[in-house]
């Protein structure tokens, strides 16, 4: 998984987009909000999620052209509507990785608060938690977790993002290692960036 440690600024035009969206509302989002809030939103969202994970997916770390990049809320918009549009909950994945039996529609939250930032998640989070710090690897290439290094938490996203069958360890090995090699300039990652973004 991705460490995160910046977190995105959305522009001066989105917060008050999403300011009057709340008022509108009157404090009330819903699962179909994301959808119908402006796309210059989602967009603002979109790119500047992409340019701060470095165009790789959140939980294989695998660089996300060619590989259906998707926009997808960490704690599930239809069952937690009021963060739909908080940044730290916003992530790009790979198509493979935001499937049904991965992280899809997995319920993240395990206690749920009104503040984003109190809730305690299921799964560790790549912005509030230090991933590295408890995601433990036995080898440089990250092929083999250290189980007994790791904590209880990672061990329960090892688990629930199934990242030690041989599928995802060979995807996650071989992609850091094409990293390593082929690391993106910043002009390619800013056009790849435009041609994925998720809303035209
Ligand atoms: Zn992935």
């Amino acid at each position: 998984m991705l460490n995160i440690t910046h977190r995105i600024c959305l522009s001066k035009n989105s917060k008050k987009i999403i300011k009057k969206y709340w008022r509108n509302r009157r404090g009330v989002l819903d699962a179909h909000s994301w959808n119908s809030i402006n796309n210059r939103v989602k967009n603002d969202i979109s790119k500047k999620s992409l340019k701060n994970q470095g165009f790789k997916c959140v939980f294989c770390q695998r660089y996300l052209y060619g590989q259906s990049p998707e926009l997808e809320h960490f704690a599930n918009k239809a069952l937690y509507a009021r963060f739909s549009f908080n940044p730290i909950n916003i992530f790009y994945s790979c198509h493979f990785c935001n499937s049904t039996d991965r992280k899809g529609i997995l319920n993240t939250i395990l206690i749920y608060n009104n503040r984003y930032d109190q809730c305690m998640f299921s799964i560790l989070h790549p912005y509030l938690d230090d991933i590295d710090a408890q995601l433990i690897y036995q080898d440089e290439d990250k092929v083999l977790f250290d189980w007994l290094s790791c904590s209880q938490r990672a061990r329960d996203t090892i688990v629930s993002l199934i990242l030690d069958d041989p599928i995802m360890s060979n995807i996650r090995s071989r992609d850091l290692l094409y990293q390593r090699l082929n690391p993106l300039t910043s002009i390619s990652e800013n056009e790849l960036i435009q041609l994925s973004i998720a809303y035209k």
